[in-house]
């Protein structure tokens, strides 16, 4: 009796090491295959830090070393979109994207025709900011048919294409978490967005992959991959899914704050050869309400830590 207590604790002891031997491997293994990262690759979206103005952020991201930034248009508004460029030309800032644009779904075509027009501004905007991309909100309505609206989006964005390709400005279709998919988008994973690529197949057209809103999709690690061969992965977002979270729009954590596996994710996509700005895109109420160069420099931490 007191033998097989012996050796149960004994094994205990020996299954503990071993299973924390495994885990530090596979830690360092994970570790391994993202490639480790310093700032230059790192951007912020605008919107993380709402309560700023767009010299603000410039101000603010240059002073923690960060020199990425992704422009909302609420930002560009109030200076207009060729002082917008000027200030971020003399600042010296890269411009992964103009966020945003998209939104083609609508029951009446004077509606859809609309919708073409402002994204073709907004592609304007874009080459005048020196945006590389415009991240495409691709849009969804209640009492149209999501097959119905997929076929509103390719057709609203073959309509802006060939002004794209003139500017010289991508267009990132981001799919949605499908929370979305009644008001806001009827694109939800990567599959809908790479058929949409796929039917169109311009070089000029492709996919932002924002962690919050694929991260649950047994296909993603494969169409990750696929996306790589197929050229059209353009950008990757990132921040993390708090749990539980308080509100679904505003209340996104900090990367290493939620359930997310940001780094295998981030491993799968610097696979495929993905070397652009990973871009930190954070809503949240709470951060919005503490000092914003504090919350940069948490951000930068973060970033480092858990990206
Ligand atoms: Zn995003």
């Amino acid at each position: 009796m007191l033998t097989t207590i012996g050796l149960n604790n004994r094994g205990n002891r020996w299954f503990l090491f071993a299973s924390r031997l495994l885990h530090g491997l596979k830690t360092r293994v994970t570790f391994m295959n993202a490639r480790p990262l310093d700032l230059s690759r790192c951007a912020i979206h605008t919107q993380t830090t709402k309560p700023w103005s767009l010299a603000q952020c410039i101000e603010g991201y240059g002073r923690a070393g960060i020199r990425g930034i992704s422009v909302w248009r609420d930002v560009i508004e109030p200076v207009g979109a060729e002082q917008a460029g000027k200030m971020l030309r003399d600042a010296g800032m890269q411009v992964p994207a103009l966020v945003r644009g998209g939104f083609f779904v609508a029951q009446d075509a004077m509606a859809r025709r609309s919708a073409i027009d402002v994204n073709l501004r907004r592609i304007d905007e874009a080459s005048a900011i020196g945006a590389q991309m415009v991240v495409l909100v691709c849009g969804a309505a209640p009492g149209v048919a999501l097959p119905e609206a997929r076929k509103h989006v390719t057709e609203g964005i073959a309509a802006v294409l060939p002004r794209a390709r003139s500017a010289g400005v991508k267009l990132a279709i981001e799919p949605l978490h499908p929370m979305y998919a009644a008001d806001r988008s009827c694109i939800n994973r990567m599959a809908e967005a790479r058929l949409v690529c796929e039917q169109l197949a311009d070089p000029m057209l492709g996919i932002a992959v924002d962690v919050y809103h694929v991260w649950w999709d047994p296909d993603l690690q494969n169409e990750i991959e696929l996306a790589g061969r197929q050229k059209t992965l353009f950008a990757f977002h990132v921040c993390d899914w708090r749990v539980p979270t308080r509100d679904l729009l505003t209340d996104r954590g900090l990367m290493g704050e939620g359930c997310i596996d940001i780094r295998t994710i981030r491993s799968w996509v610097d696979k495929t050869g993905f070397d652009g700005p990973i871009e930190i895109e954070v809503f949240s109420q709470d951060y919005w309400s503490m000092d914003q160069n504090e919350y940069v420099a948490r951000i930068a931490e973060a970033f480092l830590s858990h990206s």
